[in-house]
């Protein structure tokens, strides 16, 4: 493992590629240093080889978008070795703190997540310095206890795993899609340029990019719709409007796969 680090202006980016043998071709997995503010922490294996970043960046407040295992993987060891705050959603903080058995599949791509102490998260975050100032707002869908992350005068939006793309092919089990589409409407009504992508990274014309994928979504929705009106189910939808081979849903054993989507949509 080797972190790639990109900076714009006071915000700087770490991502680094985690993979296994199920998932060779690997999934980029990104956290953010907004003047202090760690902002996710990486999978659990980029936990060791990110402690020099986190230390040369100062970090001294982490936020947690969502407690996924791409997400809070390194907070074990910042726990362990900073001793800084980690917030997180609070209906996250007791699973966050539990041993929590994962799929199989998860843990090879991103390393088995330890247990972790968090405190709830603030209606606000201000960084080291004072100079920025983040609204943390709930956005379920992705995960029920997802936070976004505003920075109103600067037109930022840290969006976890909101945006990732401007289409979807599959999905976690545990995703709601009909959620996910009023977040978006929510987010969409806030004024910003840039998005800050967990995976997709620096996200230039970010509100642009973001409608997209509502658009692409709420058609998608349509399209579903009729076809469950015509009488499909949605099993047969899946086929319909997903006709590829989808190599993840095996290996996932079901855990992502694009009947999640309709099934939720
Ligand atoms: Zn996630």
């Amino acid at each position: 493992m080797a972190l790639e680090i990109t900076q714009r202006g006071d915000v700087i980016l770490a991502k680094d590629v985690c993979s296994s043998d199920g998932f060779p071709e690997g999934i980029s997995v990104g956290m953010f240093v907004v003047d202090g503010l760690l902002i996710d922490a990486g999978a659990t294996k980029m936990a060791e080889p990110s402690g020099d970043f986190w230390k040369e960046s100062k970090i001294s407040q982490v936020v947690i978008t969502h407690n996924h295992d791409d997400h809070a993987g390194g907070c074990r060891w910042i726990q362990d070795n900073l001793n800084i705050p980690i917030y997180l959603h609070p209906d996250s903080i007791a699973e966050a703190g539990s041993v929590v058995v994962h799929p199989k599949y998860g843990n090879e791509i991103w390393g088995v997540l330890q247990p972790y102490t968090a405190l709830p998260m603030p209606k606000t975050i201000s960084t080291a310095s004072g100079k920025y100032s983040f609204e943390t707002i709930d956005s379920p869908g992705h995960h029920p206890c997802h936070i976004a992350l505003y920075e109103r005068n600067q037109k930022w939006l840290f969006t976890g795993d909101l945006y990732l793309g401007t289409k979807m092919f599959f999905c976690y089990k545990d995703e709601n899609i009909k959620q996910l589409l009023v977040t978006l409407e929510n987010m969409l009504e806030l004024d910003f340029d840039t998005v800050f992508c967990a995976h997709a990274g620096f996200v230039e014309n970010g509100k642009l990019r973001l409608q997209k994928k509502l658009d692409y979504l709420k058609n998608l929705q349509l399209q579903v719709s009729e076809l469950r009106e015509g009488g499909m189910n949605d099993k047969d939808i899946t086929a319909e409007l997903f006709p590829f081979d989808f190599p993840f849903g095996e290996v996932s054993e079901g855990d992502w796969s694009p009947y999640n989507i309709i099934r939720t949509i």
